[in-house]
Parts: C-alpha cells; sequence; structure tokens
C-alpha cells in the first residue's frame, strides 16, 4: 500500500462521519460532484412514496391541513435554518434559486430605496454563476438602476450613497473561492445598503452566520450540499427586523396575510410566509425534508473541519501523484478563503473530466478549462479522495 493510501485510511478511521455515508444510496464511485446534485439520502425512496401513494392517494386535500403540506414551506425552512447560522422564522423554501434571488435583489432595492433616494445603483459579482448575473440585470432595468459588475474584491471600493443593493455569491462556484461574508457584509452596511448573499456553495458545507454577521437577504439552493433532488426548492431568508418592510416582487396568493379570504386586494403576512409566492412544490419539498434528516445530529462545524481536511489531502494527493505542471490549481490554498470543492485548471479539461467519469471518478468540467472536483463530508471518504487524484494522474499521464 502507498503512503498516501495508509494515510487515507487512518484518515477514515478517524473520521467521526464516516457513519453517514451509510445513510446515503452509493456505489463503487468515487462521487465528487455533490456540489452540483448531492447524492441520494436512502430515506427519501420511501418518503416520496409515502407523499404520493398515501398523502396523496388517499389523504388527497385533506393532506394540505391534516398532513402539513400548507405549511411545510416554513416547517423545512426552520430545518434549514441552523444549518446557515439562522434562528427560526426567518427562511422559507420555494421556487428555483433564481426565482429566490429575483424575489431578494428586487427585494432589497426596495428596502434600500424610499421614492426619494438617490441609490440607483446595483452592484453584482462580475465573475457570479450565469443566473445570478442575469437576474440582477433585469432587476436593475426594471427598478430603473445601472448593474455595476465588479470582482468580489473590487466590492468595497465602489460602495457609496448611490448604492441600493449588493448580490454576492458565498463560494464561486468555478474557483471554490470563499468570499469573506462578515467583512463584505460589514462594508455593504457602512454605505447604507443591504446586502443579498448567495449561499448556493457554502449551504450545508461550511458555517455561514446569517444571524451573527447581520446579513439581510439570503438565497440559497438544496440539491447541492442539502442533498434535496433534483431541482428541489431553493431557500430565501429575510431578516427577522426586514420581514415587515419586504416587499416582494412576486406577491402571490401564498403570501397574503389570508390566503383563503380570497380578497381581491394584496396584504402581506408576517414573517418569513411574506416569502412565498403559489402553490409549494409538494413532491420535491418532502423530500428534502426527508433529505434533511441526514443532518440529525450533525454539525456544521464538524463537517466544514473535515471539508478542510479532504480538500487538504486531496491537494496533497494531486501534488504528489499528478505530474509537475499538468494542471493548475486555482482554488486558494488558505483554508480561509476554500469552499468545499478543489478547482483545477488543465487545456484539455472536457476530455480529461470525461475520461475520469469512464474510470469511476465523477467531478465535472467547468467552461473553458476547469476540472471541479466537490467534497461532500458526510459521504465522502479520505480513500476515495486518494482514489480520485491516483485516477486523475493515470489519466493525465
Ligand atoms: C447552482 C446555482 C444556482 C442555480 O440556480 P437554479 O435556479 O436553482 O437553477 C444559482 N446560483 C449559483 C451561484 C449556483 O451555484
Amino acid at each position: 500500500m502507498s503512503e498516501l493510501a495508509a494515510k487515507a485510511q487512518k484518515l477514515d478511521g478517524a473520521d467521526e462521519l464516516a457513519a453517514k455515508r451509510a445513510e446515503f444510496v452509493l456505489d463503487d464511485v468515487v462521487y465528487l460532484d455533490g456540489n452540483s446534485l448531492g447524492a441520494l439520502p436512502a430515506a427519501v425512496p420511501g418518503r416520496v412514496e409515502d407523499v404520493v401513494r398515501r398523502q396523496w392517494g388517499e389523504l388527497r386535500i385533506r393532506s394540505w391541513t391534516e398532513g402539513g403540506w400548507w405549511t411545510a414551506p416554513e416547517r423545512i425552512g426552520d430545518r434549514i435554518a441552523p444549518l446557515v447560522g439562522a434562528a427560526a422564522g426567518q427562511i422559507v423554501v420555494g421556487d428555483s434559486t433564481s426565482v429566490g434571488l429575483f424575489k431578494a435583489l428586487v427585494g432589497a432595492v426596495r428596502l434600500a430605496r424610499p421614492a426619494d433616494s438617490g441609490r440607483d445603483e446595483i452592484v453584482v459579482d462580475a465573475t457570479t454563476f450565469p443566473t445570478d448575473g442575469y437576474i440582477a440585470g433585469s432587476a436593475a432595468r426594471m427598478t430603473g438602476c445601472t448593474l455595476r459588475p465588479v470582482t468580489p474584491s473590487e466590492v468595497p471600493g465602489v460602495l457609496g450613497d448611490r448604492t441600493a443593493a449588493v448580490l454576492l455569491n458565498h463560494v464561486d462556484y468555478r474557483t471554490g473561492r470563499l468570499h469573506d461574508l462578515p467583512s463584505l457584509t460589514a462594508a455593504v452596511h457602512a454605505a447604507g445598503a443591504p446586502v443579498v448573499w448567495d449561499l448556493c456553495h457554502s449551504a450545508g458545507a461550511l458555517p455561514v452566520g446569517l444571524d451573527e454577521h447581520g446579513v439581510d437577504l439570503a438565497v440559497g439552493c438544496t440539491y447541492k450540499y442539502l442533498n434535496g433532488g433534483p431541482g428541489s426548492p431553493a431557500f430565501l431568508y429575510v431578516r427577522a427586523d426586514l420581514q415587515d418592510r419586504f416587499d416582494s416582487p412576486l406577491p402571490g396568493w401564498n403570501s397574503h396575510a389570508e390566503p383563503f379570504g380570497m380578497r381581491p386586494e394584496y396584504e402581506p403576512a408576517a414573517g418569513a410566509v411574506r416569502g412565498r409566492v403559489g402553490t409549494p412544490d409538494i413532491l420535491s419539498m418532502l423530500a428534502l425534508e426527508a433529505a434533511l434528516e441526514v443532518w440529525d445530529g450533525v454539525t456544521v462545524d464538524a463537517v466544514r473541519a473535515k471539508s478542510l481536511a479532504l480538500t487538504d489531502f486531496f491537494l496533497e494527493c494531486v501534488e504528489e501523484y499528478v505530474p509537475a505542471g499538468r494542471v493548475e490549481c486555482v482554488t486558494p490554498r488558505a483554508h480561509a478563503e476554500r469552499g468545499s470543492q478543489v478547482a483545477l485548471r488543465c487545456p484539455d479539461a472536457g476530455d480529461v473530466m470525461g475520461r475520469l467519469i469512464e474510470r469511476g471518478v465523477v467531478g465535472d468540467f467547468r467552461h473553458p478549462d476547469v476540472l471541479r472536483f466537490g467534497f461532500t463530508p458526510l459521504y465522502v471518504g479520505f480513500a476515495d479522495v486518494e482514489r480520485a487524484a491516483r485516477v486523475l494522474a493515470e489519466v493525465l499521464a
């Protein structure tokens, strides 16, 4: 056995999260794409079967009330809350991340800008995941703002009394760089504006501390590190003290103070419910609820510690096995700047990833030249990491 394989065995033996892997449906494939689609928690198929056959098939309409369907968006929001450092009552689940970003960003501009204010710029991360940029562009046109795309490090320098709202990513989806949420949030607040954080690549992977750092609004997806399943609904956080002023650009009957009053005038509900729009997507939502049970007894701090150990070990194995100069790591080495993925640049990345997948190591390729490996501490072990780096070296040789 190689030195690194022996080290992996030792690390796996000391891993307090190792038993969690058994709560997922996995095979012999090294699955390093949980940052795109989390693996299937074993409790989900049975729950979905129950939701479809009994709750829908037998109870039918009664499930909305007796079965807890109606309140599922807030209930599941409260289940996610501790994972992102939020007290209960501030998160609702529903719609896609893209839709949630729209609600949050237009809502943020409306919070920042009474009619007479000159705040007319939306600052957005120029390196963002495309949907965030598209939504920000549309939000700017709708609110009469100018879009100001800058890199996250340039954000503090462009803030001022024209800033209406800022949209930032906690972790860069391509490079895996972790941005400094506490200091950027403080900088936006010092300019008198609200900030919206996109937590797609941090929720379930590392501590976020929404309440602790006074974040205004946040959106995240649940099918990556939260393993909610393909297209599972997103979550929206609106800080408790802003909820009364949160004016959603998508007011639907589900966020009405009295949804069954069927009144022609809109009167927003109090609390997190105000972030809802229409009828919740119950099948995916309840699959997500079952998926979240894997978090019972798990702390985000333990997940973060293992995540850093996994990515450190992957970098060590890549350095040892892969011929020098063949790949360039674009993920920061410093723990404070690293999410839960490692991105390696190599000119033929698309082809390399195809061959890795053929050999049972699944990561993904991001245009134009990035190999992306996501590490989900709940089900990825150190032996997986060693094998992934070894197979990568074989493919690159
Ligand atoms: C995954 C991801 C999304 C996905 O948006 P959907 O509306 O769920 O398709 C958005 N933003 C970021 C930063 C992401 O990583």
